[in-house]
């Protein structure tokens, strides 16, 4: 009997250790994935928008590139850890970073947030030439984003300095039934979801963040970029951004089955400790 125990004592301990192994090993490429992807995606950012043209244009991309990748991945342990409002305030530093660094800035010339479809930023000493002291720019994806989950949900709500929305029923998609579902930076819960599965959605706002902070202005495709802002009192709009790299990137995750996805593994593992299934 006592052996029996003592054996089942043992099974447990020795799965408690492997799946901590397992988790721990999943952390660490989630984060290894982070780091390495964004400095590429802030180089191809900035050759996009003409401002990859000296070593020093280099230098600033890969680091600016590097220390975002961390912060992202930080703001989402920080939010599977239940800290939303501190995960979105580092991710939007991490987002601010990238920006600078890919307009050809210095890292830290402006620190913004996203304000539902629209992105707010705030001119630093660093910025060189501010125009004006406030930026605001809007991405077409974001809108989008909007109207898709406004279509899937009954309300709109404010959570944790989110617009989000709630519905009563579930959400079917992939020929499954979820109690979350998040287009962009909008998320969406239904009213028996759990408080993790608000961490999970959240963790895939954190997630458009850092696909819109690598996404060029529109113009920057077409290449034709006029450098003259226009100005409205304290404020500058900046030219519109399409969400050509938050598009494309959904639509190759959409042909994955659901437990495949990257966006699904990092979420479901740092807000529920589990792969997703
Ligand atoms: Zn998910």
């Amino acid at each position: 009997m006592l052996n029996g125990r003592f054996a089942c004592l043992s099974l447990l301990i020795i799965l408690l250790l492997a799946s901590n192994r397992i988790e721990a090993e999943s952390r660490r490429r989630i984060a290894a994935f982070n780091v390495g992807l964004q400095p590429a995606l802030t180089l191809a950012s900035a050759a996009i928008q003409g401002k990859l043209r000296t070593r020093g244009d280099w230098w600033r991309c890969i680091r600016a590139g590097a220390i975002a990748g961390g912060g992202f991945y930080e703001a989402k342990v920080l939010d599977g850890n239940g800290h939303t409002r501190a995960a979105l305030a580092t991710a939007s530093l991490a987002s601010s970073i990238t920006r600078n660094a890919a307009a050809g800035r210095p890292e830290l010339a402006r620190v913004g947030m996203p304000i539902g479809p629209l992105w707010l930023d705030a001119s630093t000493p660093f910025d060189k030439d501010p125009v004006a002291p406030l930026h605001l720019q809007t991405s077409v994806a974001e809108l989008v984003a909007f109207a898709l989950e406004r279509q899937e949900n009954d309300r709109i709500v404010f959570r944790d300095g989110l617009i989000a929305f709630r519905k009563s029923g579930r959400y079917e998609h992939d020929r499954r039934r979820f109690t979350g579902y998040t287009f962009g930076v909008f998320p969406g819960t239904s009213d028996d979801a759990t408080q993790k599965t608000w961490h999970h959605e959240t963790v895939h706002v954190i997630e458009s963040m850092q696909a819109d902070s690598v996404e060029p202005p529109a113009c920057a495709w077409l290449r034709r970029c006029n450098p003259l802002r226009r100005k409205f009192g304290i404020l500058t709009w900046e030219p519109l951004q399409l969400g050509v790299l938050p598009a494309s990137g959904g639509l190759l995750l959409s042909k994955q089955d659901y437990p495949e996805r990257f966006t699904e593994i990092e979420a479901t593992w740092l807000a529920e400790r589990r792969a997703p299934r």
